[in-house]
């Protein structure tokens, strides 16, 4: 048997379907070819051109890519892991624009949405024709969004609301936003143009993690919206709660790719080094760092891969999706912070791409449920004990 592949040591490529190798092989062409050689700049910036990626990435399928009809690709849940891998392997901002897009706001639409809203929105939105966002987030209701304040009260058959979402990717540069608020039924989700008269977004400003990735506050000041702005079904936090899923799905994965590409730069930079008259690589603290990134970025990989068949064979439970969250963003924060102790002072530059990673990976920690929330699911789940509050 040949020696294996430092980039892909257990061989967890060979599994793929062809159409997810294609897949990846796509992303991974247009990562080369359209977004590594900006990356810096955006990320350096804060400036990210949406309008410019939005038909990028809906010209190559990836925007609900893993949703049926309405213009979207309907691949595996695979081929969508691999493709947030790949994708998030350049950046994890450039992944949440498609997470975002593809897994919050469009899922919303495309599950609980009428068949109307679908018809109007999803296939615009798979072209990347229209940004959409997803405001669940507020200023005092982050962990807890049972406690959000923002409302929505009936006038007549309109629907009025106000209140104030925070931290909304994608908020200042959306077409539509997916506002959730409470009503007199429990809450409920609304399908929110952004040209709609009182509706605002602030751009959030001095972050120092997810830079290549627009951040916003959306201010909903008396917005009138017709009867059929509502999504008909669904009330209370399973709403939100089933987008939320979706997109730590693309996490999980995603965060694979980031590590790798710690990994990666760890791996050349160390061969390629020298001090004290041989490589760094040929250290021995060196190699045990190696060893160890190595074998995070794998084992990540390959929880990955086991949670992607479960969705693909549809018994993916919600627990199974905290145990990826939690497990892999940790792995890749590991490999993010090691890694830029082997690139010594280059490692806090943004010639390379380990800093950038480490810092992003600390938003992702913390978006999309915080470790600690996906730790307290998991103590539920093997305890029956709810330690939430
Ligand atoms: P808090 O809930 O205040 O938590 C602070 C700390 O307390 C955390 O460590 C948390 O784990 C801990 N904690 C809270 N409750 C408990 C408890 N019961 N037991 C133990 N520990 C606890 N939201 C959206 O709706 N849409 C978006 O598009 C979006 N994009 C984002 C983009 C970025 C860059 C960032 C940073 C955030 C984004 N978010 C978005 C918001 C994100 O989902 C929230 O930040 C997250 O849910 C955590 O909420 P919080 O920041 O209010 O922290």
């Amino acid at each position: 048997s040949r020696t294996p592949d430092p980039h892909d040591f257990l061989d967890l490529d060979a599994g793929l379907a062809e159409e997810e190798r294609a897949i990846r092989d796509a992303v991974r062409a247009y990562a080369k070819d359209q977004l590594l050689d900006r990356v810096a700049e955006w990320y350096e910036s804060g400036a990210l051109p949406a309008a410019e990626l939005a038909k990028g990435f809906g010209a190559l399928g990836l925007l609900g890519m893993h949703l049926e009809g309405y213009g979207c690709a309907g691949t595996s849940a695979v081929a969508y892991g691999i493709a947030c891998r790949e994708l998030e392997a350049v950046d994890s901002g450039l992944r949440s624009f498609v997470s975002v897009q593809g897994s919050l706001a469009m899922y919303a639409i495309h599950k609980w949405g009428s068949e109307e809203q679908r018809q109007e929105w999803l296939p615009r939105m798979a072209a990347g024709d229209a940004l959409g966002c997803f405001g669940l987030t507020e200023p005092d209701a982050g962990s807890d969004p049972g406690s959000m304040r923002t409302r929505a009260v009936r006038d007549g058959s309109d629907w009025v609301l106000s209140g104030t979402k925070m931290w909304i990717t994608n908020g200042t540069v959306a077409d539509v936003a997916v506002v959730w608020a409470q009503t007199d039924d429990g809450i409920r989700g609304f399908v929110v143009p952004t040209s709609t008269p009182g509706f605002t977004a602030n751009e959030v400003k001095h972050k120092l993690s997810l830079r290549a990735s627009l951040t916003a506050e959306l201010v909903l000041d008396g917005v009138r919206l017709p009867s059929s702005a509502v999504f008909p079904e669904v009330r209370g936090l399973r709403g939100p709660l089933s987008c939320l899923n979706e997109a730590r799905y693309g996490i999980l994965f995603g965060v694979v790719g980031a590590a790798r590409s710690c990994y990666e730069a760890a791996l050349e930079y160390t061969l390629s080094r020298s001090q004290f008259g041989k490589p760094l690589a040929g250290f021995q603290l060196t190699q045990r760092k190696l060893a160890d990134l190595l074998v995070e970025v794998n084992r990540a990989g390959l929880v990955a891969l086991q949670i992607g068949r479960l969705k693909d064979a549809g018994s993916l439970h919600h627990n199974h999706v905290s145990f990826g969250k939690m497990a892999n963003v940790r792995s890749a924060l590991e490999v993010a912070r090691t890694a830029r102790s082997m690139l010594g002072a280059n490692g806090i530059s943004l010639e390379y791409p380990v800093m950038r990673h480490m810092a992003n990976l600390e938003t992702v920690l913390t978006y999309e449920g915080t470790e600690e929330m996906h730790a307290l699911s998991l103590g539920q789940a093997v305890t029956g004990l709810a330690a939430f509050r």
